[in-house]
């Protein structure tokens, strides 16, 4: 979940790209154009003279920077419009993901037919949803500390997310895993604890993950 401030700026991009409808602008490109400029840039940022604005201003920055780019044609509806102003800013900030690239992943036209299915949940659960199989996640044979047999698992069943930074490579994350199971095949309780590192997006840089036995 996105703080307040940020809430209101997903709000704002979302009626930005409602009031694009005024200007009859062709919704795809208007979107495409957009999201690959100057403006969606800074006011991504974390703080930005943009975001205090408001959707009329910036709708002004867009139109000075993209010009006669912007051609009439075809419009999606206003709230399609709005939810995908809305849900791309909800993405740029939770992944903090660059918006070219959340436009690549996700055009328009995935947007917009997207837009039944996924505009009554949750954003988040949306985003997931348009982001598709990229997940990190981790899988890992340990050894049971009672009969030595091999134990599978995916460590993501049982790790918490604790932690992100932005590193020279991008995003960083931090897992806590703490997972408390019996061996398939001699029934004894093992432990498994310690922390996972993903560092950058998708690839696992540390591990520091063991197994003991059950601590009675
Ligand atoms: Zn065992």
């Amino acid at each position: 979940m996105l703080d307040s401030l940020r809430l209101q700026l997903c709000k704002i991009q979302g009626r930005l790209f409602e009031l694009s409808l005024t200007k009859n602008f062709d919704s795809e490109i208007f979107i495409t154009l957009f999201m690959k400029s100057k403006t969606a840039g800074d006011f991504g940022l974390k703080y930005n003279r943009l975001q205090w604005a408001g959707e009329e201003y910036l709708l002004e920055e867009v139109v000075a920077e993209l010009g006669d780019k912007l051609t009439a044609g075809a419009q999606y509806s206003k709230d399609e419009m709005f939810w995908i102003g809305y849900t791309y800013c909800y993405w740029h900030f939770l992944t903090e993901e660059d918006n070219k690239k959340i436009v690549l992943k996700a055009p328009p036209k995935k947007m917009l037919k997207s837009y039944a299915g996924l505009h009554t949940i949750d954003t988040a659960l949306a985003i997931e949803d348009l982001i598709g199989y990229e997940r990190f996640d981790v899988e890992k044979i340990y050894e049971c500390p009672s009969c030595r047999t091999s134990i599978k698992l995916r460590l993501s069943d049982y790790w918490e997310f604790t932690a992100s930074n932005e590193r020279q490579m991008g995003h960083e994350a931090e897992y806590s895993v703490d997972c408390n199971e019996h061996c398939p095949k001699c029934g004894k309780g093992y432990r498994i604890t310690g922390g996972i590192w993903e560092y950058p997006a998708l690839a696992l840089n540390d591990d520091t993950t063991k197994i003991d036995r059950e601590s009675k």
